[in-house]
């Protein structure tokens, strides 16, 4: 048997990962034929990407090759990367919503959601 080596989830994500993902991943896969719906390409670990980076978004879904999805979320990781960085070395960021820019606007502190007043 072939062992696959799997994505590592947030564990403040792990929640959306469940029974019912699964499934829903599963008839996603199928409905796409069992092809990277970028390239085109099959592959047998074939990704189902959330477009928006939220994990509780079912809508902005694609199903994506490794190769396709990492070129996906490659400006959202270079994003998160910097503020990880940025926070462990004390930096300051002018406002939360720059700080918090590249994460879905649902995740985002109560406190911070001052968006709602526009
Ligand atoms: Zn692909």
């Amino acid at each position: 048997m072939l062992k696959t080596k799997k994505m590592p989830i947030r564990a403040d994500y792990k929640k959306y990962y469940d029974a019912r993902w699964r499934k829903f991943r599963l008839a996603m896969l199928e409905a796409a034929g069992n092809v990277c719906e970028r390239c085109g390409k099959p592959h047998r670990l074939l990704n189902v990407a959330h477009l928006s980076h939220d994990p509780a978004d079912r809508r902005m879904i694609a199903v994506l090759c490794p190769s396709c999805h990492s070129r996906n979320d490659t400006a959202q990781r270079v994003a998160m990367t910097r503020r990880t960085l940025a926070q462990k070395r004390g930096q300051l960021w002018l406002t939360d919503e720059m700080r918090l820019a590249p994460i879905p606007l649902r995740l985002w502190p109560p406190e911070t959601r001052q968006l709602d007043l526009f």
